[in-house]
């Protein structure tokens, strides 16, 4: 069976291959990194894990790349704030982010490029959309123009009309041409940073960010082009109408978006509040293996609805898994059973149809449990031997290289850093005698393998074991 994957742009399920036959090119817009990610944020992003898994196995190569979108307006404010420099104050979330897709074992992209490496490669492709005829300036600041352009919208299938409506305006971009036209490079008012370009100091738009950086590292065409629901507009839409119109050629053939993840039935946010950091569920005790099979157990087309029974529910199937292959590695020693053989044959192919089928992640899911009852049932009922049991493990292993769960995720050790901050959080908490914080800081910290001793000269720490 071919993989088939949803693609946004045509609206189909489309059998997918690389278009050079051996390696799948594909981008994926990572963070901003103002904040920590969210576990919103992270359900996109173990959708792409899942997807970069499924089509490593399916024997292609894989050239992944996930930006880093390390200078933009929330940052800067943020930055400003704290009264720290930009590259500073990014930093820190840059490794806070790693240390999370790490806990959640997220395989790395093979590239990860931050946005402020890259201004050269901005810089060009303003100068190439320029030529085009599709940049004009107002106020210092350069701008892409929409008009002239009839395929603009072909992704997100806007209206002029409603793009107008939903069309985000800065106060500061009162001077564009058209209400949707965007800005490619942004004039920096006095503090913010800035590069030195042709069209004067600025620096480069959202949008113009991912282009440029996707060009770099992929080339002007590429496979696959991921992120989240809340990016078909305008981000990708504006990717697309840019780079296409510097370029000729179409830009990313697949475009594909995860769903998004809710609370309460709202999406979760950080402007609205709604949300909990990877941070906050291990605070309380829940494990990274959980959160990740929690993540990635509802298939990435359909909304998930966080719930902390929905988390308990996950760790109980691991438990389950986790159980029953202990009990196939005890070994059996009945003698092996025809039933059970074809149990776990037709197991593992329901498994891969299922993730072929747009990484039907509940279906697989599905075949694997459907397979542990029949399992169990031919071990009580005595035809389920060695044979069997070597059967089995096949199958655990096949889900594994997907869901990755078996393991106990927690060895991952937290960042000196983030030890060194938390303890000093702890330590503001005490002096203004919130005491309750103060303990909650250091069980999350004992849930992470940190061990906290107070003495006279403040508070030392050491890793566990
Ligand atoms: P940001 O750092 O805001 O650019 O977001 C990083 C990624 O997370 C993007 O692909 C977003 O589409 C995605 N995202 C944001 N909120 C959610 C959510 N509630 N559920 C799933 N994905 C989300
Ligand atoms: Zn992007």
């Amino acid at each position: 069976m071919p993989f088939k994957l949803y693609n946004s742009l045509t609206r189909t399920e489309e059998a997918f291959a690389p278009s050079d036959g051996d390696t799948v090119r594909m981008y994926s817009c990572g963070p901003t990194v103002y904040n920590y990610v969210h576990i919103g944020n992270l359900r996109t992003f173990a959708f792409q894990d899942v997807l970069r898994r499924h089509l490593r196995h399916s024997g292609w190569r894989l050239r992944h790349v996930m930006n880093i979108t390390d200078v933009e307006d929330k940052i800067i404010a943020a930055a400003f704030a704290a009264g720290v420099p930009i590259g500073e104050y990014t930093a820190q979330y840059v490794e806070a982010f790693f240390e999370d897709c790490a806990q959640l074992r997220l395989e790395r992209p093979e590239v990860v490029p931050a946005a402020t490496d890259h201004i050269p490669q901005m810089i060009g492709l303003v100068q190439r959309i320029a030529k085009a005829g599709h940049a004009y300036e107002v106020d210092g600041s350069t701008y892409f123009r929409i008009s002239g352009l009839p395929s603009y919208g072909k992704l997100s299938r806007l209206d002029s009309r409603s793009v107008l409506v939903g069309a985000r305006v800065d106060s500061d971009e009162y001077g564009k041409d058209d209400a949707r036209d965007f800005v490619l490079w942004k004039a920096s008012r006095k503090g913010e940073p800035s590069w030195p370009s042709p069209f004067g100091p600025g620096r480069p738009g959202w949008h113009l960010e991912c282009s440029a950086m996707a060009m770099e590292y992929l080339g002007e065409a590429f496979d696959i082009h991921t992120g989240g629901v809340d990016l078909q507009f305008p981000h990708h839409e504006n990717e697309i109408a840019q780079s296409e119109c510097a370029t000729g050629k179409p830009f990313a053939r697949f475009w594909v978006h995860a769903e998004h993840l809710l609370v309460d039935g709202k999406k979760m946010s950080k402007s609205d509040g709604n949300f909990y950091t990877l941070r906050d569920l291990l605070d309380r005790g829940h494990s990274p293996d959980a959160i990740r099979y929690l993540l990635v157990a509802t298939p990435y087309r359909k909304q998930l609805n966080f719930t902390f029974d929905g988390l308990r529910a996950a760790a109980a199937s691991i438990e389950r898994l986790r159980n029953f292959a202990r009990r196939l590695e005890d070994g059996c020693r009945l003698p092996d059973g025809e039933d059970a053989s074809a149990a776990a044959a037709r197991a593992r192919v329901q498994f891969q149809d299922s993730l072929d089928d747009d990484l039907n992640t509940a279906g697989a899911l599905g075949a694997v449990f459907e397979y542990v009852r029949a399992a169990n049932s031919a071990m009580d009922s005595g035809t389920f031997g060695p044979g069997n049991a070597a059967e089995g493990l096949a199958l655990l292993g096949d889900f594994d290289r997907i869901f990755d769960v078996m393991r106990p995720l927690s060895a991952v050790r937290v960042a000196r850093g983030e030890v060194e901050r938390l303890v000093g959080e702890r330590a503001a908490a005490r002096r203004a005698r919130n005491f309750a914080l103060a303990d909650r800081i250091r069980d999350g910290l004992a849930a992470r393998g940190v061990v906290l001793r107070d003495g006279p000269s403040g508070t030392q720490w050491h890793y566990s074991e």
